[in-house]
């Protein structure tokens, strides 16, 4: 049979079950005359009360899945919905201008949010707009009957269809429920694949089309390795997958066995395979999946995760609990890179028409250097707990590079004077993502301890092709010679001054380009947790001096990126 629909695979594994649609609701509201206020007033407080029980559930899941600082800004909404200003001045406008409750809540909680909104200095009530925004759509949402979806809610196995899920969707998703997504947009590197693959849930995105077609409680068939999504199936495509999905398990059993293993070619050249971790809570997999440090810990989403600026004290505390959890092993930290699809709700950016060419990561850090020099501090202190490094990303210039370790020397400066304990072996690197320091990596090489390379926005940036656009997500080819030769030309540099060449961009994880990367003399490999021990057992049978000849020989004859492709997979073939 074939697929209802194919989108990009961007996260391993098979699931079956009902679909949850994770839709914005149409919310439109008409003005009607009532005459009838009072049962107006009931309507609204029938909404109100369901409202209330539904964020009193929210809550105690939040509580439950994501902790106490999370499940805090429901307090928040309770709050705005038993606010007596607020809902007297609703029902004034029921009884005094006879309409319907729907468009007096709207007009009532539109005014004060534009209000709220509008206090631009002030971070406290820009969030009681949020608050409210939030808490009038529910209320909205049961005046007008329509379902509102709340993830966190989610009670029975299902598999979650939307139009694309926000990094903070993601991680509000239980995977004892949520077997699966399938979204209409986003490419392999968006950050809701990322999120699926740290998650280790199958998913599949840039299907164009899912929300259109599938309906909530539909059965659907996604398989997360060949991106094929199955809608309704027969019982015997049911049969087929649930083989297929069996299959892949013993697979995984297979794969097992490396777990404690060092990684080795079959000729006994080294390298390093690493995590990438958006959370404390992933070191979980990094330690199951036999990861031999962090590569990647994507310091932003614990900007992201709170409602304010985290504390010193509180970064502090996350980063000593991944130095600790991966006890010794190098943890490779990036500073915060929010910008492009990454925001925080308490740090309004300028709506711009590139936000992936525009402000973001270390641009924002330079700009903002208390937010940063906090962030530094708690790296600093933490540094005694591990083995440290600290990475900086959307490093375009040395000047980028030399102001951030600018700030990091004064950092410890001041720290040691007061008396605070740090390591003295912190190895400082950068990212190579933008193409001006892929080609100027001899230069930068004499003054960083190490590179690790972000494909997701190095080819992103050197296609001139946006990583959440599906319609170009042809473009994203990392085995493109161009690719490679900018990739060759980073690892060759760092070797020349003595430094070590990672990747941490979900290219190391690609097992078509494993090869290539160890033939390139990649050093280390950071990749989702769930790609480590099946990229150690394809590692194991690969040969290095086979595979240097394989990287020159797809550098310098081949035009094309299918050129490539064939050229590995006849190698492959005969490992
Ligand atoms: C990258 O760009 O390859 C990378 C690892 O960073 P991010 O995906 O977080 O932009
Ligand atoms: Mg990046």
């Amino acid at each position: 049979m074939k697929p209802t629909l194919q989108g990009i695979a961007a996260s391993d594994g098979i699931a079956i079950a009902k679909v949850y649609t994770l839709t914005e609701p149409d919310l439109t509201v008409t003005k009607v005359t009532v005459e009838d206020s009072e049962k107006e007033v009931s309507r609204l407080d029938d909404a109100l009360a369901a409202s209330i029980k539904d964020v009193e559930l929210i809550k105690e899941t939040a509580l439950k899945n994501l902790g106490e600082e999370e499940a805090q800004v429901f307090d928040a909404h309770l709050m705005v919905l038993s606010d007596p200003e607020l809902i007297g001045q609703v029902k004034d406008s029921i009884t005094s201008n006879k309409v319907n409750a729907e468009s007096a809540l709207k007009e009532v909680t539109d005014m004060f949010i534009s209000i709220f909104a509008g206090m631009e200095d002030n971070p406290y009530m820009q969030e009681r707009a949020a608050d409210i925004r939030d808490v009038s759509k529910r209320v909205l949402a049961h005046l007008l009957g329509v379902k509102i979806p709340s993830p966190a809610t989610i009670k029975d196995e299902v598999i979650i269809v939307a139009a694309d899920l926000t990094p903070s969707d993601t991680a509000q998703l239980n995977r004892q429920y949520v077997k699966a997504f399938v979204t209409d947009i986003g490419g392999r590197t968006s950050h809701s694949a990322i999120m699926a693959r740290s998650l280790e849930i199958p998913a599949i995105v840039g299907t164009k089309e899912v929300t259109s077609i599938a309906k909530d409680g539909d059965i659907i068939i996604v398989d997360g390795l060949s991106g094929d999504v199955f809608l309704n199936p027969s019982e015997e495509v049911i049969a087929e997958y649930r083989a297929k999905a069996e299959a892949f398990a013993a697979q995984q059993a297979e794969w097992e066995k490396l777990k404690d293993s060092k990684t080795y070619t079959k000729d006994g050249h080294q390298v390093e395979l690493a995590a990438n971790i958006g959370t404390p809570k992933d070191l979980e997999g990094v330690v199951n999946n036999g990861a031999e440090g962090v590569g990647l810990y994507r310091t932003e989403f614990l900007y992201m995760d709170s409602h304010e600026m985290p504390t010193e004290e509180d970064q502090f505390e996350a980063y000593k609990a991944v130095l600790e959890g991966m006890n010794g092993k190098p943890v490779v930290v990036r500073t915060m890179d929010i910008g492009g699809d990454k925001e925080l709700p308490y740090l309004p950016l300028p709506h711009e028409m590139n936000p992936f060419l525009g402000y973001r990561a270390i641009r924002i850090s330079l700009n903002e250097p208390e937010m940063f020099r906090t962030q530094l501090r708690a790296l600093l202190r933490a540094s005694v707990y591990g083995k440290l490094r600290i990475m900086f990303p959307m490093i375009a210039t040395l000047n980028d590079f030399r102001g951030a370790k600018a700030l990091l020397e004064e950092e410890k400066a001041k720290l040691i004077a007061e008396g605070v304990a740090v390591s003295d072996d912190i190895q400082v690197g950068i990212m190579i993502e933008i193409p001006a320091a892929a080609v100027l990596a001899h230069q930068f090489a004499k003054e960083v301890d190490f590179f690790s390379i972000g494909t997701n926005d190095l080819i992103q940036y050197t296609m001139a092709a946006d990583r959440m656009n599906e319609r170009v997500s042809y473009l994203y080819q990392p085995y493109n010679p161009s690719i490679l030769t900018l990739i060759k030309h980073v690892i060759d540099s760092a070797h020349k001054e003595g430094k070590w060449a990672g990747m941490c961009g979900e290219m190391a994880g690609d097992q078509t380009a494993v090869p290539l990367l160890v033939g390139l003399g990649l050093d280390e490999f950071s990749m989702s947790a769930s790609s480590v021990l099946k990229t150690r057992s394809l590692i194991s049978k690969l040969t290095l001096s086979d595979m240097q000849a394989l990287a020159a020989k797809a550098i310098n004859e081949c035009a094309t990126v299918e050129e490539v492709e064939a050229l590995v997979a006849e190698a492959v073939s005969k490992i």
